[in-house]
């Protein structure tokens, strides 16, 4: 079992390091505060490949695995987990057209989102359908080569500044089995967008929900066969939850990094805090666990990338470790600074806005559980 990454991995982590430091960690601050969507940061990720890092080469992705979209994206969280949250929501529907799209929208959209050049978002959550997605009721009835869509969604990252909507609708009966999925281009008459979210973090991008009124659909924006929406939904959450797990590392690191700075920095007693043991062992312990949830999101990662059947019960068990580790990483880093951590002068108090959310969306933590739960008790699953 090798677990080192190899020279290319380390060199795409690089990249992603350089524009990490260059187009992120001067602005994230400034975005958070501003709430500003950096349109300009993600045609830059653009061109290195990140809109589209494993979706696959015939719409412009780059076909690489999870495994090395997790390098990429924890090097950007570690400044930024908002603006870095985001564009894994993009990296995640762009997967899902160049999976799932018919011809036409695989060739008009594809390239347009692997270059970031246009931006996509995932609608799934209603105001009644959180956790129970399945039971969604946003509608999509053909009439002729339409599907005509009406309903509502709500928490929908990007909304009101992407130009592609993924939209989970209803066009058969109850339950998972009934849901299709769309590919909505955003400005489709009929769409109407809420006012923004104010939120307690993930500020670089904007939180809406949207309304769906008579909006009329070519059929072959159909994602999928009818009936297959949900699958194809929870299929983009497998990786959608290594990925925000990632973001919650990657902060987790940025955090440490700050801690152990201001460690050696900071004096009081006469001494710097990294000589009061207790403080050594916090940081200790934050590292150990900081490592515990990237190794989870790499197994996790690896197994999706190897089509393994038990591939969904470990994202799940990694989005809930890693998002928990990640937040109280922060947390605990943000304590090490004492009374500075709170001031917006240092990063940690946004880190700790950002992580929070990574425990609540993309299926919560809770949900996590029940997935963990069924497979141990239902499925008889294995974990060893
Ligand atoms: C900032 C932000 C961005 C988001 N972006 C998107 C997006 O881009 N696209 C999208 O589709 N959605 C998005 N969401 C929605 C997010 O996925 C949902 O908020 C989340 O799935 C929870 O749904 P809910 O808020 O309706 O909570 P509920 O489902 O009402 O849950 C409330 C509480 O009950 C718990 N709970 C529910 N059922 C169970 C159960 N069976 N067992 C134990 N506990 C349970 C939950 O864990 C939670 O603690 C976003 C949310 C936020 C906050």
């Amino acid at each position: 079992m090798d677990l080192e990454l190899t020279d290319e991995q380390r060199a795409f982590a690089q990249a992603a390091r350089d524009y990490a430091q260059g187009e992120l960690a001067p602005n994230a601050a400034r975005w958070d505060a501003q709430a500003i969507f950096p349109r300009e940061a993600f045609a830059r990720a653009g061109e290195l490949g990140f809109c589209a890092i494993y979706a696959s080469p015939d719409i412009g992705g780059l076909g690489l695995p999870r495994l090395d979209a997790t390098l990429v994206f924890e090097e950007m969280a570690a400044v930024d987990p908002s603006t870095t949250a985001f564009l894994t929501i993009h990296n995640m529907a762009t997967w899902m057209v160049g999976q799932w799209g018919q011809a036409e929208i695989r060739e008009s959209w594809g390239p347009l989102l692997a270059s970031g050049e246009k931006l996509a978002s995932y609608c799934l959550t209603e105001p009644n359908a959180g956790s129970d997605a399945g039971s969604l009721t946003t509608s999509a009835r053909r009439d002729g080569d339409h599907y005509v869509l009406n309903g509502a969604k709500a928490f929908i990252s990007g909304g009101g500044e992407t130009d592609l909507l993924v939209v989970m609708a209803r066009t058969g009966g109850d339950g998972p089995g009934g849901v299709s999925a769309f590919a909505v281009p955003a400005d489709t008459p009929g769409i109407s967008y809420g006012r923004k979210e104010e939120k307690m973090g993930w500020n670089s991008q904007s939180t809406r929900p949207i309304t769906f009124e008579d909006v009329r659909v070519p059929g072959n924006h159909l994602l999928g066969e009818e009936g297959e929406g949900f699958k194809i939904a929870m299929k983009g959450l497998d990786g959608g939850r290594i990925n925000i797990g990632t973001c919650s590392v990657g902060a987790a690191q940025g955090a440490l990094d700050a801690a152990r700075q201001y460690m050696t920095e900071r004096r009081q007693f006469g001494r710097t805090l990294s000589e009061f043991q207790a403080l050594q062992f916090k940081l200790a312990d934050m590292a150990t666990h900081l490592v515990a949830a990237r190794q989870m999101v790499r197994l996790a990662a690896c197994k999706l990338d190897a089509g393994a059947p038990d591939a969904g019960t470990y994202c799940a068990m990694a989005k809930r470790f890693a998002t928990d580790m990640g937040f109280q990483i922060c947390l605990d880093a943000q304590q090490i600074h004492g009374g500075y951590g709170y001031l917006r002068d240092y990063p940690l108090e946004r880190l700790v806005r950002d992580t929070r959310v990574h425990q609540i969306l993309e299926g919560t933590n809770e949900i996590m559980r029940v997935i963990v739960a069924r497979q141990l008790l239902e499925k008889g699953a294995d974990v060893r």
